[in-house]
């Protein structure tokens, strides 16, 4: 498969979320890197993008909460290439409504090569990282191909009743 890249400049786009037990844990976090994250654009669910911004006290591009369709409005901007880091504190002891689109969520940023922190070592790495401050250039997977895929007639024969 080929490779693309998309680039990424030194003000990177970073999606937040933290499930409601890992909420406190997430704004401990951010207030903690405040002077990193002032550099940088910030895009959260509903609940934990408003506990952010009282905490920050700056503005949050705010989605939805994730349970009503948050994640899955990040998921569509991870797609179209405007979510560069996704920081996502998800809950490993509790199941959660919206399981499905949590899932979703982290697959789309395999998909599309998006550092993703899932804990907070993994966040402190990725905050501190020297391409937080530089332009970086992500290798993407060329999907080209799979969307050229031929689609056989005798695979999908027509529904019958
Ligand atoms: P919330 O959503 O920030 O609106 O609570 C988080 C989540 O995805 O569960």
């Amino acid at each position: 498969m080929h490779k693309t890249v998309r680039k990424l400049g030194p003000r990177k786009r970073i999606a937040l979320i933290a499930h409601d037990h890992k909420k406190l844990d997430m704004i401990d976090w951010v207030n903690y890197n405040k002077v990193t994250l002032a550099k940088h654009e910030l895009f959260a669910t509903g609940t934990t993008g408003k506990l952010i911004e009282e905490a920050l006290d700056r503005p949050v591009h705010k989605f939805l909460s994730g349970p009503l369709g948050g994640d899955q409005q990040i998921g569509s901007k991870i797609a179209t290439g405007e979510i560069d880091i996704m920081i996502f504190f998800w809950d490993p002891m509790e199941a959660q409504p919206h399981d499905t689109d949590v899932k979703a969520l982290l697959r789309l940023c395999v998909v599309y090569n998006i550092p993703m922190a899932c804990d907070r070592a993994t966040a402190d790495f990725i905050i501190t990282s020297p391409f937080m401050s530089e332009a970086y250039e992500a290798a993407i997977p060329d999907y080209a191909n799979y969307l050229k895929r031929p689609i056989k007639a005798e695979e999908n024969p027509p529904a019958t009743h």
